[in-house]
């Protein structure tokens, strides 16, 4: 189970017009809702470039392949179905639905039949789009475009653009999305993706519940890292003792370990904050 919460830092309540903020992407196993895999980014960074790093990582350090991931809807893409197809792995996160900067009033791309083979697009009016080039600062983007004297002549041109000609944009994976949303409709993925908010939005509760996990403590990347890490080791700690049924030798070992964690946390902290000794210059 994959999925991200957004963590802003404490701030008063006087300038919370910009409020700078970390997003936490964990992965937890669906069983026994340990915590296997973990990574902070800014809080405007996008879900869709984390998804596969984080899992990766979760991957090598559990030297097995999970045969699903459900993530929520923030992780769906093309691109991101097209790496996990590579890696054996099932995305398991709902696409979102095509639109238009002009909301329902235009045909949006769901309407355009996409010839993966050919590499075009047939338009409802039944006239081809074909590739234009990337879409500029966005070299994971395509763009299609229709005939301008074939546009401009088109019955259906209302319900298609203002423009001379139609075009779309679409990610380099176009046909792996066409094939997630096919796919979404199903009852299998219905059902697994079902499952998954019991378990990682209970992660998340509990933590930020009980582990602090609503507020970062600190500023900095590396501080909110230590954060996160040190809340992740308390709670699988506690599947531990859980799933060892509260043996009292466990127990002690934990807690010590857990004083450990906490003794290490802070005393990082008061160095990095320390100010770095006065040099004389003669
Ligand atoms: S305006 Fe162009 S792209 Fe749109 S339906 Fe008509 S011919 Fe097709």
């Amino acid at each position: 189970m994959l999925a991200s919460l957004t963590v802003p830092i404490q701030m008063p309540a006087l300038v919370i017009k910009l409020e700078p903020g970390y997003k936490q992407h964990t992965v937890a196993d669906g069983r026994s809702r340990v915590i296997v895999g973990m990574s902070v980014t800014a809080a405007n960074s996008s879900e869709h470039d984390s998804a596969v790093g984080v899992i990766d990582k979760a991957v090598r350090s559990l030297k097995t392949i999970p045969e699903a991931v459900c993530a929520d809807a923030a992780y769906a893409s093309g691109n991101n179905r097209a790496s996990f197809d590579e890696r054996g792995i099932r995305l398991v996160s709902p696409p979102p639905k095509a639109r238009t900067y002009t909301g329902d009033k235009y045909f949006t791309v769901e309407e355009f039949v996409y010839d993966e083979i050919g590499d075009v697009f047939t338009c409802p009016a039944g006239e081809i789009l074909k590739y234009i080039g990337r879409v500029k600062d966005r070299p994971n983007q395509r763009r299609y475009a229709g005939l301008r004297r074939v546009c401009r002549k088109c019955k259906l041109k209302d319900k298609c653009t203002k423009s001379d000609r139609r075009q779309l944009k679409v990610g380099v994976n176009h046909a792996a999305l066409i094939l997630f949303q096919a796919e979404s409709r199903t009852e299998s993925f219905k059902k697994l993706y079902r499952s998954r908010a019991p378990v990682i939005e209970g992660v998340f509760a509990e933590a930020k519940e009980w582990h602090g996990l609503r507020r970062a403590w600190r500023r900095g990347m590396a501080k909110m890292q230590q954060q996160c890490l040190l809340i992740a080791a308390v709670i699988n700690y506690k599947r531990l003792a859980t799933h060892t049924n509260g043996c009292y030798r466990v127990l002690s070992a934990l807690k010590t370990a857990i004083g450990y964690l906490f003794w290490h946390f802070s005393s990082h902290l008061w160095n990095e904050n320390r100010p770095s000794p006065q040099i004389n210059r003669i």
